[in-house]
């Protein structure tokens, strides 16, 4: 098992002019699970392979242990690789599947490939589909071959190429699952591709976000999500998405104003312990950003205790644990997480709120410039979304 360091890798098709990679530095610890996640086309399958050895890297270099592996062939790297396409051999049996690389590539006797395979089988939970041909399998079942054939190589290192995109949706989140519980147990150094944020969420130590071939941040999921450090990442990560409008900063009685520049869809005036922490100039144009779980929304304007905006509901979904509320604010339309019960008239008038805690702001570039606080109700003392990770990560020890 080995730390794997990209630094400073770029990679460019010079032919297509598409700069793929752009300069990412990322260090995965040993016995880390990274997950890469992007929008389709950020450059994280080019990263992955420019790790695996299949692209090579037009700057900067790659490192899989102590190993600078620039120039190497990917069969003398020590990776195994799970693609969505699992390409299991027809004519082969489950056990001859997942025997076959060790019989090519090593001189290992008979006993010990079968060994190994006995043991993955048994991880995998597949030893009473060993002597099955792969046309008898389900999908999920063939998956797990393909995982089977990289845990008996026992590599250094794990890379996952949208290894479940093929599945149905239970069927992913339970190999997702299982996948997280196969590293833990290996602690294989692994790298996961994906661009559902959902999956990278739940299944990373860390996620490292992607856009147009650079990396936006990389963290802790949850440290990701509470202090997105761009308007990109906070877009991004979130199902549904965090709820923008952009605002002028103006001035009221010294009080900091943010005047939403759609209409006058909004006007929020930030209390003076948040407003004089943050650098905000009158003129300045900013992006408020409130996740859809902080909007409070009531019939009446005077529900609230903080300042009430009015909104239009346009559609109730239910989800049945939740209703998300369609809420139309100048020509943005926002979402609100609300709970199952309340369900208002759609076509009239709302009244929407948020905390100043649950605020986010992004400065004219996109940059974070506040982020949410949030509140632990267990104990009611506000904690910062980073103390919250590390008590969570506490907790889970
Ligand atoms: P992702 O995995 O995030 O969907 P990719 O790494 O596959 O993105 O692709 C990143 C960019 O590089 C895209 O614009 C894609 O079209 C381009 N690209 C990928 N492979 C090649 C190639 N072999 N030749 C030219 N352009 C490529």
């Amino acid at each position: 098992m080995a730390r794997i360091a990209l630094n400073h890798v770029t990679k460019e098709y010079s032919g297509a002019n598409i700069v793929a990679v752009d300069d990412v530095s990322l260090e995965i610890e040993d016995g880390e699970f990274l997950v890469l996640v992007g929008p389709s086309g950020c450059g994280k399958s080019t990263t992955l392979r420019t790790v695996a050895g299949l692209e090579d890297a037009t700057e900067g270099d790659v490192s899989i242990g102590q190993t600078r592996v620039n120039g190497l062939e990917p069969r003398d790297r020590d990776i195994a690789m799970v693609f969505q396409n699992y390409a299991l051999y027809p004519h082969m049996n489950v056990r001859e599947n997942i025997g076959f690389g060790l019989r090519l590539a090593t001189d290992m006797s008979k006993g010990e490939i079968e060994e190994r395979v006995e043991e993955a089988a048994g991880l995998l939970e597949i030893t009473d589909l060993l002597e099955k041909k792969p046309k008898a399998l389900s999908g999920g079942q063939q998956q797990r071959v393909a995982l089977g054939r990289a845990i008996v190589r026992e590599p250094q290192a794990f890379l996952f190429d949208e290894p479940l995109s093929n599945l149905d949706a239970k069927l992913r989140k339970q190999m997702r699952t299982e996948i997280a519980r196969i590293q833990e147990q290996l602690s294989v150094t692994s790298i996961y591709v994906t661009h559902d944020q959902e999956e990278a969420m739940t299944m990373g130590d860390r996620i490292a976000v992607m856009n147009d071939g650079k990396l936006q941040q990389v963290g802790r999921p949850n440290g990701v999500y509470n202090h997105p450090a761009n308007l990109f990442v906070a877009g991004f990560i979130g199902s549904p998405s965090m709820n923008t409008i952009t605002a002028e900063v103006t001035e009221d009685n010294g009080d900091v104003e943010l005047r939403s520049t759609e209409r006058e869809a909004l006007t929020y005036a930030l209390p003076a312990e948040v407003g004089d922490d943050l650098d905000l100039t009158p003129g300045d144009t900013v992006t408020i950003g409130v996740r859809p779980e902080d909007v409070r929304v009531a019939v009446s304007p005077n529900a609230f205790d903080s300042q009430s905006h009015e909104t239009t509901v346009d559609v109730v979904e239910p989800l049945g644990s939740d209703n998300l509320l369609y809420l139309a604010l100048g020509e943005t339309t926002w979402t609100a997480r609300v709970p199952p019960s309340f369900e208002p008239p759609t076509n009239e008038t709302a009244y929407l709120s948020f905390p100043p805690e649950a605020l986010h702001l992004f400065d004219e570039r996109g940059e974070t410039v506040k982020s949410r606080v949030l509140t632990d109700p267990s104990t009611s003392t506000r904690m910062t979304a980073v103390e919250t990770d590390r008590s969570q990560s506490e907790a889970r020890r």
